[in-house]
This record gives structure tokens, sequence and C-alpha cells, in this order.
């Protein structure tokens, strides 16, 4: 399996362009994309655009539903639910109806992976596996071989092999054709791992990595400034929280 999985891109163009650059010299055979494609950052529609014309199979995010007015806005905090408004002013059509199009989870590579953003049962209550002890019981509730998600910004690889042993990773894992897998593919557009640098999970022969890549961060927060988007959001890129 040669599979790449970006999520969390929240509409930051110039993160997502560095990890496609990076992603395209490693030559995944299918690149997959586990949602928000928008909120947060200053470039929604050719974001959007471009996970839609780079991924094979795709899944929506609550910042994506929330611009569709599917999801409660109502529980963001301030600088989020600022960001979406924001976002939907200056939302084009065409991006909409992509985001409309975009299913709670989706399969790829002949029904082996199960996508979804937040959770593996009910993903449109976007629950939180706040790390790799809350994945374990995860394991239960989908039937394929992995599940990747997003959601929370922060990567990881949940491992539990035939004989039921639970093992994690932050970084990099053995893959195992016989275990089974959660993984958590971290954020392109906004890392909070108090790491800055965009992230992306690659599943490559043996391996499984979380890939950083560093990308060009003044640039977005100008994008940002210049939209005049909350500032917190502006700082925290650079912190990587
Ligand atoms: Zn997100």
């Amino acid at each position: 399996m040669r599979l790449a999985a970006i999520s969390d891109v929240h509409s930051n163009l110039a993160a997502l362009e560095a990890v496609l650059r990076d992603l395209h010299k490693r030559n995944p055979e299918e690149v997959v994309f586990t949602g928000d494609a928008v909120g947060y950052g200053p470039r929604p529609n050719e974001a959007t655009a471009l996970v839609a014309a780079e991924c094979s199979a795709l899944v929506a995010g609550n910042h994506d539903w929330a611009l569709l007015g599917l999801a409660e806005p109502a529980y963001f905090n301030p600088a989020a639910k600022a960001a979406i408004e924001w976002t939907g002013k200056v939302l084009a059509d065409r991006t909409r109806s992509v985001l409309a199009g975009l299913p709670l989870r989706a399969t790829c590579v002949a029904g082996e992976v199960l996508l979804v953003h937040s959770t593996p049962t009910e993903p449109e209550e976007w629950r939180y596996i706040s790390g790799t002890a809350a994945a374990l019981p995860e394991f239960e509730k989908f039937q394929e071989r992995l599940c990747i998600i997003g959601h929370s910004h922060t990567p990881f690889i949940a491992e539990l092999t035939e004989d039921g042993t639970f093992r994690a990773y932050s970084e990099r894992a053995p893959y195992i054709t016989s275990s089974r897998y959660i993984i958590n593919a971290g954020s392109v557009g906004q890392p909070r791992d108090h790491d800055p640098r965009a992230a992306y999970v690659l599943i490559d022969g043996d391996s499984i990595e979380v890939v950083r890549v560093a990308y060009d961060i003044g640039r977005t927060q100008r994008e940002m400034q210049e939209a005049a988007l909350p500032e917190g959001l502006i700082e925290r890129l650079a912190d990587g929280y």
C-alpha cells in the first residue's frame, strides 16, 4: 500500500501546496482527505479546489458542515466562529457545491481503509479521539482494517495486532498487514502538537510515517491579516498550537 492521507487543511493554501510538493515526490498510489478543507484560514476556495483535484476519496469535517449550515456553530469558540462567518462571505458557489458533495464516511483501497473526520461511529457528533488511549475502544466500532481520522490536529498511530496487543506511536510505526490501525493524519493547515510544520501521513510498504513539511507560515499569516481574521488564529500558526 502506498497511501497518503491529508486532513484539516483549513484554507491554508501555502501549507497545502508545500505538502503536495513533498507528497508528489513520494509518488503515492492514492491521496485521501479526512475533512475540514475550510475554516480558520484565508484561502478557502483555492484550498478546497486543490483538495478536490488531488484526492481520490474525501470526507467532510465539522468546519465544512458549519459552512453549509449543517453543524451547529454554537459550540465553536469565538475565533473559529468569526472565521466561519468570514469564510461564508467569500465562499464561491463552486466551493459550496464541492463541500456539499462530501460524505461523512468513505472507504478506499478496495474497502480496506475507512475515512472519517472524527469517530468511526456517529461522525456527525464530532467527538474527539483525543489520543492513542482513547483510540483502543474505537477498534470495535468499525469493520475495516484501517481507520484514518483527523479533527484533533494531533497526529498519532494506534496499532492493534492480530493477538490483541495494543501499541501507540507518535511519528512512525511498522506497517504490518495482519494488524489493524487507527491513524490520525494530523493537520496540514493548523497543527496543534507544538510543531508548526504541516503534517500528513504516508503509508508506504512496511512503514507508516507522520511526515512534517516546513512551509511559508508568514505568507499565510499575511493573507489572514489582509482578510482581518482573528489575531489569535494568526499567531497560533507560528506556535504550532
Ligand atoms: Zn479541524
